[in-house]
């Protein structure tokens, strides 16, 4: 059994005028001595995966495996920050990232090469067990050899989707945005419902949204989001504001 933590959550969204936010999940997996991250965030939350781990008694030299849905910016570019981690990456999505021309708006290509020539990577393989229970899903389309994983967690499974389903409204929609190939994210959505079907319970935790179990075969959120923007339109630092970024129905919960 796994106890699962999210450290970051997740947000479905972007900015018309400020393009991807990034905002991504990470999740710590502990179980006894044994601590993994899946997916690691964008730079701007370095900190806040060192509060987390220190919340914890942890540090990054903790950390035995991280796990990456996919070489996109937002979600792998703090793998350095781990040294002791093997870092577990998908042998397709890895090929394709490298093969990628400089500049794109996904890849951050020097972390992508550093990471092929580390010792720290692991290559894996479309239903590979990575350790006892955790097992690699090739779910194409977001990326080329993107990879969701499973945990066995006893009476349920976690569905860790990543960016193959970025939010609740790609599972419900069936669509896909920012995607390198529609077809093939709409197969993997699919894919992805299969698996959380497939066993009572489980729990699926998105790229870009918080987690969600079945009720009544509808995903209902399990945590409150928790999303903000702090900004000075003012003379002074010590007046701020602050936006929720919460969704309406949420809003209109907390408000009753
Ligand atoms: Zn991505």
């Amino acid at each position: 059994m796994f106890d699962y933590n999210i450290f970051i959550q997740g947000f479905p969204g972007k900015s018309s005028t400020h393009g991807g936010l990034g905002w991504s999940t990470v999740t710590l997996l502990s179980h006894k001595d044994q601590h993994i991250i899946i997916d690691v965030g964008s730079f701007g939350v370095r900190p806040l995966i060192l509060d987390k781990l220190e919340a914890r008694g942890l540090s990054p030299s903790d950390i035995s495996m991280v796990l990456l849905t996919h070489t996109h910016w937002d979600h792998c570019v703090n793998w350095t920050m781990f040294p002791n981690a093997t870092i577990v990456v998908g042998q397709a999505d890895m090929k394709w990232a490298l093969n990628e021309p400089p500049g794109g708006w996904h890849v951050p290509e020097l972390y992508v090469k550093e990471l092929n020539s580390s010792s720290q990577i692991r290559l894996v393989n479309h239903l590979e067990e990575i350790v006892p229970g955790i097992v690699a899903h090739q779910t194409d389309g977001h990326s080329p050899g993107h990879l969701a994983y499973t945990v066995d967690n006893g009476d349920y499974n976690l569905i860790f989707s990543g960016d193959a389903a970025k939010n609740r409204a790609e599972l419900l929609s069936r669509n896909a945005d920012m995607t390198l190939n529609l077809s093939e994210s709409q197969q993997s959505i699919d894919y992805l419902w299969r698996l959380w079907r497939k066993r009572e319970n489980s729990i699926l935790v998105p790229g870009h949204d918080i987690p969600m179990k079945l009720v009544n075969g509808e995903p209902v959120y399990l945590d409150e989001r928790k999303a903000d923007l702090q900004y000075w339109f003012s003379d002074t630092l010590e007046d701020y504001t602050t936006i929720e970024l919460a969704d309406e129905s949420a809003l209109a919960e907390q408000t009753k």
